[in-house]
């Protein structure tokens, strides 16, 4: 997202608001000892009690996201129902080992003692989301911090109301509010939640918001979940099953209408696969959502650009970058009516137009290629590092180069996207693309507090004997410990 996306701070919210913050944020202090201490049995009683109501609330679910974005039920289900039931599933089945205390390991210097790790709730948390998968980027999110024992203020997006609405409901039907509680509103009510002294800040958004909210945290020493954006390249190596490839990242990059952080930003493929790839790329794209660009706008399967400030940012960056030479290879059609922005593929896109500069986050497709792998290497890392690469080909040195070559919050093989729903790994970015991981146990890791237990059992551990005065024996055991142990 470019910096001049970064949203504006109305006035600020009204003093009955900011009231109703402090009070609520007050109320959850003072529960959250109670919280905290919960056993996993409870804390799995919440999650069944969410997951139930999740679905009983199953077509309300998809009528918020159906007025939110025009999208199809079957890909609510697909990519905000699933990705949250599938959380509470995995943390149900795995809370009890995740709240045991891991023994470590005792070095020699320390004999006589034991040490171990015990995961502690950090308290009271913030989940500040964003609009593009409004439910799955809260209630993901929400699982991890119910799993911890935290309590929990959200703050949704602004841009997507009839989510918003959806999830208020959903919220206050389960939990009381000194336990998680929602507030709905724009930055304005993002930056008065943020003045709170949280003991965690979870943020999913764009990296511009990213740093405002990490300097919020910072004033008060709050630690942050930052999950951010950036720009997810894909590689079709020379060795790729380009059929395979085409079909895969069609679906990818126009899921959502390409709003999707981890979506493929742009292609760089091989030059020898170019023109045969393009038009398997366009079968994909065919193949989903219709032959010609009347029935690709029928298409019940295409979701819509969120609203208009976007739909105008995606066209502007689509205008410049023909003005600046790139082709329309595919599509081209927008409607500003109705937020439409047709799957456009673009060729001889040049590389300092702003398409190739900022995260497209819609369904503009620049395709660029490459004569050799290194120069493709070299041509992801002149940028930030982003959320996902992906790399297409069958050679495996050249999928051992891309992997250590590269740097990117996470990386997929031969598929785009879906190491999301893999819970075992950790979702999270690097540096402009975020800081520190979501899901799974990572997830429950990011609302603990890693807590460092030593307890001693001698009376007269080995150590004493480097206390003062350092005595030549002292002085002796001293060289032999920084030596040896
Ligand atoms: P957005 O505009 O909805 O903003 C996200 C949240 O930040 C909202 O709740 C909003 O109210 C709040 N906010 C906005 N301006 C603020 C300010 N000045 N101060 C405090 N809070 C503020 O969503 P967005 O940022 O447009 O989301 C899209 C971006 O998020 C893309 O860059 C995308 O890549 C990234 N994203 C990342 C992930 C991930 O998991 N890493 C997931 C989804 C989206």
């Amino acid at each position: 997202m470019p910096k001049s996306e970064k949203s504006k701070i109305s006035k600020g919210v009204n003093q009955k608001l900011k009231k109703e913050i402090e009070r609520v944020f007050n109320l959850q202090l003072q529960n959250s000892a109670i919280v905290s201490q919960t056993t996993s049995a409870e804390r799995i009683a919440k999650l069944k009690l969410l997951n139930q109501k999740l679905f009983e609330t199953r077509e309300q679910l998809c009528t918020a996201l159906f007025e939110d974005f025009q999208k199809n039920p079957a890909e609510t289900e697909v990519t905000e129902l699933y990705p949250v039931v599938s959380e509470i599933r995995h943390a149900i089945k795995n809370l009890k080992k995740w709240m045991k205390p891991v023994k470590v390991k005792t070095p020699i210097s320390l004999l006589g003692s034991s040490a171990r790790i015990q995961y502690q709730p950090k308290g009271v948390v913030a989940i500040i989301s964003p609009w593009n998968y409004p439910v799955n980027l809260t209630l993901g999110p929400l699982v991890s911090a119910i799993a911890a024992g935290n309590c929990v203020i959200i703050k949704p997006s602004e841009m997507t109301p009839s989510s918003s609405k959806y999830m208020r409901e959903l919220i206050t039907g389960i939990f009381p509010e000194n336990e998680v509680a929602i507030f709905e509103g724009d930055a304005a009510v993002s930056t008065e939640i943020l003045s709170k002294p949280f003991h965690h800040i979870f943020y999913t958004g764009n990296p511009a918001v990213g740093k405002i909210v990490m300097t919020a945290a910072a004033r008060n020493l709050t630690s942050v979940t930052l999950e951010l954006g950036g720009k997810s390249p894909v590689v079709i190596d020379e060795s790729a099953d380009i059929g395979e490839a085409a079909k895969k990242i069609s679906w990818a990059k126009f899921v959502n209408c390409g709003q999707t952080c981890i979506a493929p930003d742009y292609i760089l493929v091989h030059d020898s696969l170019r023109h045969d790839f393009l038009a398997l790329l366009k079968k994909g794209i065919a193949e989903k959502y219709g032959n010609t660009d009347e029935e690709i706008k029928k298409s019940k399967n295409l979701s819509r650009i969120i609203n208009s400030r976007h739909f105008l940012r995606l066209t502007n960056l689509l205008n410049s970058a023909i003005k600046a030479g790139a082709n329309i290879e595919y599509g081209g059609v927008t409607d500003a009516k109705s937020n439409y922005i047709s799957p456009t593929i673009l060729t001889e896109v040049p590389l300092n137009s702003s398409i190739m500069q900022e995260e497209i986050f819609g369904p503009l497709f620049p395709v660029i290629t490459f004569s050799d792998l290194p120069e493709a290497i070299d041509y992801i890392n002149s940028g930030e590092k982003p959320l996902a690469a992906y790399f297409y080909g069958k050679n495996k040195e050249n999928i051992r180069r891309f992997i250590q070559k590269t740097s990117s919050g996470g990386v997929c093989i031969n598929d785009s996207m879906i190491h999301f729903s893999n819970l075992n790994l950790p979702f999270g970015g690097i540096n402009n693309s975020g800081l520190g991981n979501g899901h799974g146990i990572f997830g429950f890791k990011a609302f603990s507090h890693e807590r460092a237990i030593l307890r001693q059992h001698l009376k007269k551990p080995f150590l004493q004997m480097l206390y003062p005065p350092y005595t030549p024996f002292a002085r002796k055991l001293i060289d032999l410990t920084v030596k040896y142990f």
